[in-house]
């Protein structure tokens, strides 16, 4: 058997959404699993549709998930270039090719002429189609003459050409996801191979790449279903053999109905891409899995799982322990709902399964975070403390502020709760305790205040809570020994003093 090859032809019209990361990665996931070869393929013909930045965005969030290409326009490779706009002449010489077959014909049809069939058809209640009926009405080389053909050409009218599609024929379809379906001719239109500037649709110049790069299997978005039928009798116009394919399921909205969008993510608050696009035109903003704080393992972990199931359930996987495991024939057939709770959930499982060193690694990268005045020794304990409880590296600076910065307020109604007349005078006494503790380790720390709240003849909540008030600001954090560990005699005896000056 050849060797397997998959392709991901994203066409650059904006930024890549969730759907389009699954996709690359199944392609990527299959193609590795199999020995195979993973290629990038910049499908770029529409220019109409062609967005600035895109097709760098899509390389840089592939590069960022960790889902390299073996051959792509920026690392080449046997079947350069990979961009369509760069193939003009490879199309041109096939188109001449289905030309000379009966699969194909010119079409000199103007858009004001098919507007205003249109226009009568929808009329009469029904929906105009350029097809095996029509076609017999409408100006093309199969209602025209030879000799009017030739003059046409000579006025150099512009003229698209067509698909001529089959009559009354069944074909039947295999998907390696969906298995066998079929389709009848009759129900499929004569669809444009190249447009009047003589820019191949992406019908036909997707499978002449697909044939020429020898990929053996295409596994893309469920949205070129559609289009399945009309591939299969390219290649058989073209006398070729086909890859295998495989239509992937859509996305879902949280809820479950309809396709996720981007209008779902801002509503609910998650991004739908995998790194902030700015928009060239509008200048807006949409928001990146990256630039949220995710980890490239934990984001392509969620979405692999978005649509297939590993054995035995499990969900936590490095990307080669996916390569491993990866089968198409266990991919869903049903839509996958997109859910945020669990992709926190995955960020929060790789965060934890860091190194500290490796999470200060992280959160000294975060935007808008001055940790210059922290020692990295105070910047691990922070970190060793907090990295259970956080979803992403920035949480641990955010959940964990008062650890940097000494409280300059106190929550009202913490010190409704925690303070009473009689706190103050205790809260300088316990002040006067830590300064003899000589072991400042969360140990001694604890049963320091067990033995004051003792002696003091209080409930130990009588003096953690305060003392929590004191250290934080307000009474949330980690087990307090542990705060003044970290924070330190001179600091926590600091602290406890402010409050007892601040707190009325
Ligand atoms: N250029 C198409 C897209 O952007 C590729 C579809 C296919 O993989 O055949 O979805």
């Amino acid at each position: 058997m050849s060797k397997v090859r998959v392709r991901f032809a994203p066409s650059p019209t904006g930024p890549l959404h969730l759907g389009g990361v699954r996709t690359a990665l199944y392609d990527y996931l299959f193609a590795k699993n199999q020995g195979g070869d993973f290629v990038l393929r910049i499908e770029d013909t529409d220019t109409a549709r062609y967005v600035e930045g895109a097709e760098e965005y899509i390389m840089e969030a592939l590069e960022w998930c960790g889902i390299i290409p073996d051959e792509s326009p920026k690392h080449g490779g046997k079947f350069a270039p990979y961009r369509q706009s760069e193939r003009r002449g490879i199309y041109d010489k096939y188109l001449a090719g289905i030309l000379k077959t009966d699969y194909a014909y010119l079409a000199f049809d103007t858009t004001e002429e098919l507007d205003e069939i249109r226009k009568e058809f929808e009329q009469n209640g029904d929906v105009f189609a350029y097809n095996y009926i029509t076609r017999n009405r409408l100006k093309n080389s199969l209602t025209l003459s030879e000799e009017e053909v030739k003059n046409l050409l000579d006025q150099k009218v512009p003229y698209v050409v067509r698909f001529k599609m089959p009559v009354d024929r069944i074909l039947n379809l295999e998907d390696i996801i969906r298995g066998k379906t079929s389709v009848n001719t009759n129900t499929l239109d004569d669809k444009v191979l190249v447009k009047n500037d003589g820019m191949p649709t992406y019908h036909f110049a997707n499978i002449i790449d697909d044939h020429e790069m020898e990929i053996t299997h295409v596994i893309r978005g469920e949205e070129w279903l559609p289009s399945l039928g009309l591939h299969y009798l390219l290649y058989e116009a073209m006398g070729w053999e086909r890859p295998e394919f495989a239509h992937l399921s859509l996305i879902l909205k949280p809820e479950g109905k309809g396709k996720l969008s981007k209008r779902d993510g801002d509503k609910f608050g998650f991004p739908v891409f995998p790194l902030n696009f700015k928009d060239p035109e509008t200048g807006n903003i949409s928001k990146g899995y990256r630039d949220e704080g995710y980890l490239p393992d934990a984001f392509i972990n969620m979405v692999a799982l978005l649509g297939w199931s590993p054995a035995n359930d499990r969900e936590i996987l490095t990307l080669e322990e996916m390569v491993k495991e990866f089968d198409l024939h266990k991919v869903h057939k049903a839509g996958a709902r997109f859910n945020k709770e669990k992709a926190e959930w995955f960020n929060h499982e790789y965060l934890k399964s860091k190194s500290d060193a490796e999470v200060l690694a992280l959160l000294k990268e975060v935007d808008g975070i001055n940790l210059t005045n922290s020692g990295d020794e105070k910047l691990l304990k922070v970190i060793s403390l907090m990295k259970e409880r956080a979803t992403f590296a920035k949480d641990i600076y955010s959940e964990g502020k008062f650890f940097f910065e000494a409280p300059v307020s106190y929550d009202e109604k913490a010190v409704k709760k925690a303070w009473n007349a009689e706190t103050a005078a205790v809260m300088n006494q316990f002040a006067d305790t830590l300064h003899s503790v000589d072991v400042f380790e969360p140990s001694e720390l604890k049963q320091a205040i067990h033995d004051f709240a003792e002696n003091k003849g209080l409930g130990m909540g009588k003096v953690m809570m305060p003392l929590r008030l004191t250290l934080v600001g307000e009474l949330k954090g980690p087990d307090v020994p542990d705060i003044l560990q970290i924070l330190g005699k001179e600091e926590s005896i600091i602290r406890i003093k402010n409050a007892v000056n601040n707190i009325h």
